[in-house]
């Protein structure tokens, strides 16, 4: 218990206010769970859907931001704690910065580190927690002009065995979801139109992936139902690693 709250109550989900974040948050209500998400703007700012969570505004890019968050987030105290916010710098190698570098791991994997820091007290106090971190098929692989984000996408896995390698015997569970070309702002912002169509083409089930079908697999991790799963990353891709 963390005071009053038995597990399965409170969950943290970072970027809920569009996208992946957003269709988790969704679904977690549903399921039952007191939701809180994060996001760059001001309250009064976020999309009419996110109004309906409890909500914590950080940038990630900026680490008074998240050193406050974590105040915050290490006061309330989280069963579960959905790592998603996330950003991608597309470029050649030899024409990213190291800012660029430093931008995507300071948002991507930087600020999961201190916030799953900042949910562990509370979770060792209840032996009880579960932690998703969102990587991506990139973070298995890669492809031209993901350096960047591929680097931030393996290291959040490296992150998730980590905290399931030490963390297990406390009752705290952490796995990582990898979603394939899912239809958000993200993906339309990287691929365009014409992009997407083009990948349409080499993804076994010839579709992009919905949020709501990331959104699934998130609940479940985090959900009480994952009672013996930990340190693994889930592939939710339409068939495009494995076929
Ligand atoms: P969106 O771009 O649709 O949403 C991103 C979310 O992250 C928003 O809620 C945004 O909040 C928040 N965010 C962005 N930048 C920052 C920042 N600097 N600080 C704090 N929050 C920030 O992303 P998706 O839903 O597409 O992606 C969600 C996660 O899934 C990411 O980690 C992404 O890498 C991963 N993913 C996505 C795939 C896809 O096909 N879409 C595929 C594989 C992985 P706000 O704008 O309110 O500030």
């Amino acid at each position: 218990m963390i005071g009053s709250i038995a597990p399965q109550e409170r969950v943290l989900v970072t970027g809920g206010t569009r996208g992946i974040g957003l269709a988790t948050a969704q679904k977690l209500t549903a399921d039952g769970f007191e939701v809180w998400i994060t996001g760059r703007s001001k309250r009064e700012s976020i999309p009419t859907q996110a109004e309906a969570f409890h909500y914590l505004q950080a940038d990630f890019s900026l680490p008074e931001d998240v050193t406050k968050l974590c105040e915050i987030v290490r006061e309330i105290g989280f069963h579960a704690l959905v790592n998603n916010a996330g950003i991608n710098i597309v470029a050649p190698l030899l024409q990213l910065s190291e800012e660029d570098l430093d931008l995507v791991f300071t948002v991507n994997v930087r600020a999961a580190f201190q916030l799953t820091r900042a949910v562990l007290p509370k979770m060792l106090d209840s032996d009880y927690g579960r932690i998703c971190n969102v990587a991506s098929i990139w973070g298995l692989k890669s492809l031209s002009g993901r350096a960047a984000y591929s680097t931030s996408k393996f290291a959040l896995r490296g992150l998730t065995a980590a905290i399931a390698a030490e963390f297990a015997p406390n009752g705290i569970l952490a796995n990582c979801v990898a979603p394939g070309f899912i239809d958000t702002e993200l993906t339309r912002s990287v691929l365009g139109d014409d992009g997407i169509q083009k990948i349409s083409t080499q993804i076994p089930m010839k579709r992009l992936g919905s949020v709501s079908e990331i959104a699934e697999m998130i609940a479940w991790l985090v959900s009480t139902n994952n009672s013996y799963m930990t340190g693994q990353t889930v592939t939710v891709d339409g068939g495009y690693l494995g076929a």
